[in-house]
């Protein structure tokens, strides 16, 4: 595996030697060493390697131990006990020292591991170049280990809503098995943005960048507060809770359980926003909810956030987002204009995140779904499918791998792209926007799944427990202002 910049170099280094990402001054200098073209990669490996810290760290762990952090550090996984002998044992017989070492473990790694490391190069690599230094947390997490189940998600709304005066939490519906839905409002200015996630059950990434969109939103910095005057932003997670609990209860081994991606009336939500057919509150009680939230609040914009399968390019890049506007020949043309503006200002918003790759997702024209049915009444959406929900199936059918750094970079991503919306509206710059962009924008790759992407003998079951198994423990809850996420 090449790693792709002097960023990712430097970053690979202090994960594998100091066992924490870059801090911001730490990565500029670095970079711009090796960006001089006067200092080789070893020589500054060297040098990170006899830094009094990275001596600390290092002296304290046998190579065995050493394996294992790297493993920690590079895949986000606990190494077999068959991978820790062999390479601890070519680093005790001298055939490896443990700068080779972190690079020959990078070139042998599994297609699996090598997307954990991408993944997680990318999100520190976010961190360290946002990050102030004097705010920088050499704790901070690089991934995403736990998932907040219905009833975290619940204490951490109502968490922020005792937190932040400019946060308004209701409740607006309650699904089929009376768990409640609710409406999180941030902001009082005259654009407004509505947020939907997790329609469908086992889509989940969404609702967790959501929590980080509201704290970010509704805190105490300037551009937030700047953001609020601009734009009010209607945030409705996890539509479906029932469905969510449904994934849960297979992911622990339930069996013969209905459909995770519908809700308990065994009713796909995102096929009930027809405006010419009357919706029934009893049997889809949760899009009812949707639809009389944005009856309310008439949003200029509504992004309806998904999980899709596996897409590579053919320069072998996976697409990690997916987004298209209304398509359906009934929709007002400038509402569609608007969906594309809003795919847009994603594209500029993840710019900054090297581990995205946006395509344009190939939607029907069905009017049952929520971006064409709601286009249809007269309001403009953004469909947002990001990858994830392979994984997601095969975490449901038992299989025991460990997504933590990938789901971390998706989370990330999706608040990003959130975020960017909310700033584009906020900024004017969103209604300068060419709408004709969108279609420059590559159109989804192909299908693969989930057995050729990684072969059946290409990646490494942990044996530790499944780490997405959604747990009563907002660990990832919530960060204050932007400093970062997962
Ligand atoms: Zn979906």
């Amino acid at each position: 595996m090449e790693l792709q910049n002097s960023a990712q170099i430097v970053q690979s280094l202090y994960l594998a030697y100091i066992g924490r990402a870059a801090d911001p001054d730490g990565l500029a200098y670095w970079q711009g060493q090796l960006e001089s073209g006067e200092v080789s990669t070893e020589a500054i490996e060297q040098a990170i390697i006899g830094s009094d810290e990275a001596s600390g760290y290092l002296a304290e762990l046998d190579s065995g131990e050493y394996v294992r952090s790297l493993y920690n550090q590079y895949f986000e996984r606990d190494p077999g006990d068959d991978e820790v002998a062999y390479w601890a044992g070519r680093v005790d017989n001298g055939e490896l020292g443990r700068a080779n070492l972190a690079n020959s473990m990078i070139d042998a790694a599994s297609e699996f591991d090598r997307e954990a490391l991408s993944a997680k190069l990318a999100v520190a690599n976010y961190y360290s170049q946002n990050v102030a230094q004097e705010d920088y947390d050499a704790q901070q997490a690089l991934a995403l280990d736990n998932l907040h189940s219905n009833e975290a998600l619940y204490a951490a709304l109502q968490q922020l809503d005792s937190d932040h005066e400019a946060m308004t939490l209701e409740q607006v519906g309650e699904s089929v098995e009376g768990n409640p839905l609710y409406s999180a409002v941030v902001g009082t200015g005259p654009q407004t943005l509505m947020i939907a996630t997790q329609q469908h059950g086992d889509e989940p990434l969404g609702t967790e960048a959501a929590l980080y969109l509201l704290d970010y939103l509704a805190g105490d910095s300037a551009e937030a507060q700047a953001l609020r005057e601009e734009v009010t932003v209607v945030v409705m997670p996890r539509v479906n809770p029932d469905g969510f609990a449904r994934w849960q209860e297979q992911v622990a081994g339930g069996e013969d359980i209905l459909d995770p991606r519908r809700n308990s009336n065994d009713i796909d939500l995102n096929r009930t926003y027809d405006p010419s057919v009357p919706n029934d509150p009893d049997l889809a009680p949760e899009s009812a909810a949707v639809r009389q939230v944005v009856e309310q609040y008439q949003p200029d914009l509504f992004v309806d956030m998904h999980h899709q399968n596996n897409y590579r390019s053919t320069d072998g890049s996976l697409d990690t987002l997916s987004a298209l506007w209304a398509t359906n020949e009934g929709v007002d043309a400038s509402l569609m204009e608007t969906g594309q503006r809003a795919i847009v200002s994603i594209d500029q918003a993840l710019e900054e995140f090297e581990h995205a790759n946006l395509t344009l997702y190939p939607g029907s024209d069905n009017p049952a779904i929520g971006r064409n049915g709601l286009g249809l009444d007269g309001t403009a959406t953004l469909l947002v499918e990001q990858r994830g929900l392979q994984e997601m199936d095969q975490l449901a059918q038992g299989v025991e791998l460990d997504y933590s750094a990938l789901a971390g970079a998706l989370t990330l991503e999706s608040y990003l792209a959130m975020k960017g919306i909310a700033e584009s509206m906020a900024s004017g710059e969103f209604e300068q926007i060419d709408p004709s962009l969108a279609l420059e924008i590559p159109e989804r790759s192909d299908s693969i799944d989930f057995a050729e992407l990684y072969g059946d003998d290409q990646y490494v079951p942990t044996e530790d427990e499944p780490t997405m198994v959604a747990e009563e423990v907002p660990t990832l809850g919530i960060q204050h202002d932007d400093a970062l996420i997962a």
